[in-house]
């Protein structure tokens, strides 16, 4: 069996002492892509973020590499958790150079992620297109070989061939070096082509999962019932 990286046992978890989401179970395991969706709202991101470290949570717990932990998002990002969230993590006034090496990630590493991203190396990264952001925040997460992926609609407003390029690049990741992602997607279609397993939430819970082949074979009931929408 899979080691199990990161997991959610009996989580709710919100804002202040308001529960949005509500006694979640999921787990994500080395060399899988599983993917989290549902409506605006449901409450992915909410679940992102606590098991980031970002928020506490209201009852249950996370479990990261095999323990328990209440660990803040920094120590937890240097024990190997990668966190990219639609909203780029790079920093806009320096160039693509300047944002690899804050990460600590090689240049090599990530233009052989991205290989259009060495001929942007000296650009300032608010200069660069959308797309080209979101191949330097992937790259600064991938490239600091993290364990686990927490990957929240990273291809938010992006062109469907760059869309494309960043989940292969995720798959790639979970194949040949055993990351384990959770990966929160609009492009459901798109998503489903790369993940392993999905969860689908509907107001703060789980109401289904399932491998991407069992969900694949519903996904017009789902999108109907669920997915309101959602592309
Ligand atoms: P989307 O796809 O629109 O990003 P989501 O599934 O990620 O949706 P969340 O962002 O987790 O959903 O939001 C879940 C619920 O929590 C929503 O009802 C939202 O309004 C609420 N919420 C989100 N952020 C906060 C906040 N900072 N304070 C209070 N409530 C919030």
């Amino acid at each position: 069996m899979s080691e199990t990286l990161i997991a959610a046992r009996g989580l709710s978890t919100g804002y202040g002492e308001m529960a949005v989401v509500r006694e979640v179970d999921l787990h994500v395991d080395a060399g899988e892509v599983v993917a989290l969706i549902g409506a605006n709202g449901a409450g992915k991101t909410t679940t992102l973020l606590t098991l980031a470290g970002e928020l506490t949570p209201l009852a249950g717990h996370v479990e990261f590499l095999g323990s328990e932990t209440t660990a803040p998002m920094h120590t937890r990002c240097r024990s190997g958790l990668g966190y990219v969230t639609e909203e780029r993590s790079v920093i806009m006034g320096l160039s693509v150079a300047d944002n690899l090496r804050l990460a600590d990630v090689a240049p090599g590493v990530a233009y052989g992620l991205f290989p259009e991203l060495e001929r942007l190396a000296g650009r300032t990264a608010g200069l660069c297109s959308g797309g080209e952001q979101q191949m330097l925040s992937l790259a600064r997460a991938l490239g600091r070989q993290p364990k686990v992926l927490l990957a929240d609609e990273l291809s938010l407003g992006l062109a469907p061939l760059i869309v494309t390029r960043l989940l292969e690049a995720v798959r790639d990741a979970a194949d040949e070096r055993g990351v384990g992602v959770l990966l929160v997607e609009q492009h459901v279609r798109q998503a489903l082509k790369i993940a392993d397993r999905v969860y689908l939430m509907e107001r703060g819970r789980i109401v289904l999962d399932g491998t991407a082949d069992q969900v694949r074979g519903q996904l017009d009931e789902i999108e109907a019932a669920y997915l309101s929408g959602v592309q």
